[in-house]
């Protein structure tokens, strides 16, 4: 368990995150990330946001590379929203916050695809590399297992009125 005062910092992280627009957040420990196969072959066959961002499969990490990278980290913060734009924001806001604090490992997950930009051009340098980063689901990881793992809501959302859950990830060291 890390020292009181580090509890303090990373409780004031997720707190951030809700003042942010958040609904929840938590710390997570890198093994409470799920990686998977199969989530790839969701983006490969069934999104037709394949391979049309920087951000996106297949350009984006693996999930064999995501398991080495999510290792490196001793704390990730888990962010639930209620909307998968505002993952991304949030997520990449904390990034730069938690960065600016002296942790140089920030990095953050979002949730879909890029939209910083009207469209993508995966042949060419990104536009706005400081703020556009990959989703989860596009580096593997198994959203729904790991907000379950975390006792998050999250399930499949089979009618257009029914809520939707979304999640992004910080990993701060
Ligand atoms: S910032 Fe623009 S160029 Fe970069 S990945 Fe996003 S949409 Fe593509």
């Amino acid at each position: 368990m890390p020292p009181r005062s580090r509890r303090q910092e990373l409780a004031r992280y997720a707190r951030r995150a809700v003042e942010l627009g958040a609904q929840g957040a938590k710390i997570v420990g890198p093994r409470a990330v799920r990686c998977a196969q199969w989530v790839r072959l969701k983006c490969q066959y069934g999104c037709d946001g394949y391979g049309g961002c920087h951000t996106c499969p297949p350009y984006s990490p693996t999930p064999e590379r995501t398991r080495q990278v999510l290792d490196e980290y001793a704390h990730l913060l888990l962010v639930h929203v209620g909307r998968w734009r505002s993952a991304s924001r949030i997520a990449t806001r904390l990034e730069r916050e938690i960065f600016l604090e002296g942790h140089h490992k920030a990095f953050a997950w979002g949730a879909g695809p890029c939209v910083l930009c009207r469209s993508c051009d995966p042949s060419g340098p990104c536009r706005h590399p400081d703020r556009a980063r990959p989703s989860m689901e596009a580096c593997g990881i198994d959203v729904f297992a790991t907000a379950r793992r975390a006792g998050f809501p999250i399930a499949v959302v089979r009618l257009r009125r029914e809520q939707a859950n979304y999640f992004a990830l910080v990993g701060i060291e």
